[in-house]
């Protein structure tokens, strides 16, 4: 695997070199580039994206990522909505370095973008939370190992993004995914409800159910045979039709799902074993003093496991999901001493030190608190902390800009008069992408936001187009077009939304 990959990254060095030489444009650059989620951002700079399967990561490579940052003279980490990690700022002839230091750190470098296999989705609590049926990141991190094996899974029509849910309430995840799989117990055997052609971006679509159950030593048969049939019936000459959804929509929910079970029946793959672990409470024997803690941060950051009374898991709020690489090493002391050996990433774009002794979350958040002074534990300002994709300042494809709608949004929240115990609330409610490619995952929020350009009385104008999903239905993608309102006056649209239909929150 290491061979092959170095073999492949000599092949985009090759490629690199011709461009710093001006031998070769950025747009051509791309072809070769995008495949490892190798993209150039607005200043020219470059963009590397490290997949991180299921967003579980091992503290010590978070400082392997600081180290990365500071020798190659790399902007900052930005955490993904697809909880991966993103290199941001890379110049151009340090790319090649970077992604070989990655690759050696044991964070391999393929299928961050392009028409690929992209990074596995987990549930961030998967195998913490009390209503984890079963921790399904084994599964992913077996799935990815298996996938990056079949070539085809890396020269497909477009993107294919799967994802586990590690329990009912992430349902409408897996169902928005290429891909899905919701962990299932049926007679006492582990598996998966499976769903398939979901996606979000134009069309956004909710997947059509492919099976009630299979047990877990099928996903890797399951993902084979819908790669094949991606590999086949995806449009080729379509990009913006390419997906698995519009297979579905050309062919029918039926006979797309004759066709999957079709290659499904022809699809071999044996898997003698199947290896499952399921998270085990790493125990710290160390005893820590109890000394006076914010309510808020309490109320906001900390939750219950399924570890009992005693070991909680804790959200640390990154402003805009970006890290530099000091922030990045005081988090891995911070996990070190208080936290477990591994941390998990958020579709929210934070981080989340899943087991901490109770006894210790005092002398962690005076740790944080003093170390990580840049970082809103306590959720004082909404400023930072919705969700939204890079946006157009950064993201070359992008329309508007995300994150600057974010700021003023998070201004008007913060003038209104909200009981403190809603602010976690709404900020998993707001989505905000930069266009429609809904990188931000605007349209599985309660209130996502999708930036695009329109003309209104002869003048083009920043607009975002507002998707509710209001009334409390649990598995339904948000709608479109209810509100199509200009960027200034989207604050005010959004704060009258949460009036109206969120009283509860006290808005
Ligand atoms: S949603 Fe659009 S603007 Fe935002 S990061 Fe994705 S492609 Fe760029």
């Amino acid at each position: 695997m290491e061979n092959k990959l170095k073999a492949e990254h000599l092949i985009l060095k090759e490629e690199i070199t011709k461009f710093l030489n001006g031998e070769l444009s950025a747009a051509d650059l791309k072809h070769s580039a995008a495949p490892f989620g190798i993209y150039q951002q607005r200043d020219d700079l470059f963009m590397t994206r490290i997949r991180i399967t299921g967003g579980h990561l091992a503290v010590s490579e978070l400082n392997i990522i600081a180290d990365i940052i500071d020798k190659n003279n790399i902007g900052y980490a930005h955490l993904t909505t697809r909880q991966d990690i993103q290199l941001q700022g890379v110049p151009p002839e340090n790319i090649y370095a970077t992604i070989r230091a990655c690759t050696k750190g044991g964070l391999p470098f393929k299928g961050g973008g392009g028409n690929t296999f992209r990074n596995i989705a987990v549930s961030p609590d998967s195998g913490i939370a009390s209503d984890s049926v079963f921790d399904v990141i084994p599964h992913a991190k077996t799935l990815t190992d298996f996938i990056f094996t079949w070539n085809k899974a890396f020269d497909l029509p477009r993107k294919l993004k799967i994802g586990f849910a590690s329990s009912p309430k992430d349902e409408l995840m897996a169902a928005t995914q290429d891909l899905g799989f919701v962990a299932v117990i049926k007679n006492e055997k582990p598996g998966f409800k499976v769903y398939g052609g979901g996606g979000m971006g134009r069309d956004s679509a909710l997947g059509i159910k492919l099976f009630d159950f299979i047990p877990v030593e099928e996903v890797p048969r399951c993902a084979l045979a819908m790669t094949e049939l991606f590999y086949d019936h995806g449009d080729r000459t379509n990009r913006n039709k390419a997906r698995i959804r519009f297979i579905v929509k050309r062919l029918g929910n039926e006979n797309f799902l004759e066709l999957f079970n079709e290659y499904f029946k022809k699809t071999s793959f044996a898997v003698k074993h199947f290896p499952g672990w399921e998270l085990k409470l790493e125990t710290k024997t160390k005893i820590f003093s109890k000394q006076s803690m914010n309510e808020n941060w309490l109320k906001h950051a900390v939750s219950p496991t399924r570890f009992g009374n005693d070991v909680v898991s804790v959200r640390i709020f990154v402003p805009k999901g970006n890290l530099n690489a000091g922030q990045l090493r005081k988090l891995a002391e911070a996990s070190n001493r208080y936290g477990c050996s591994f941390i998990r990433l958020t579709p929210g774009q934070d981080i989340v030190f899943p087991l901490v002794q109770r006894s210790a979350l005092s002398e962690l958040y005076m740790f944080l608190k003093t170390q990580l002074k840049d970082i809103d534990l306590t959720l004082e300002s909404f400023k930072g902390h919705i969700t939204c994709c890079l946006g157009s300042t950064v993201c070359k494809i992008g329309i508007l800009d995300a994150p600057a709608l974010g700021n003023e949004l998070a201004a008007q929240l913060d003038k209104a008069d909200i009981k403190a115990e809603s602010y976690s609330k709404i900020l998993d409610m707001i989505k905000i992408s930069g266009c429609p490619n809904s990188c931000a995952g605007h349209p599985t929020a309660c209130i996502g936001m999708q930036g695009q350009k329109k003309k209104i009385d002869d003048k083009l104008e920043n607009v975002y187009n507002i998707f509710t999903k209001t009334d409390g239905k649990a598995f339904a993608l948000a709608e479109a077009g209810d509100y199509l309102v200009k960027q200034d006056d989207v604050p005010d649209k959004i704060l009258e939304i949460l009036k109206q239909n969120f009283k509860e929150l006290s808005v």
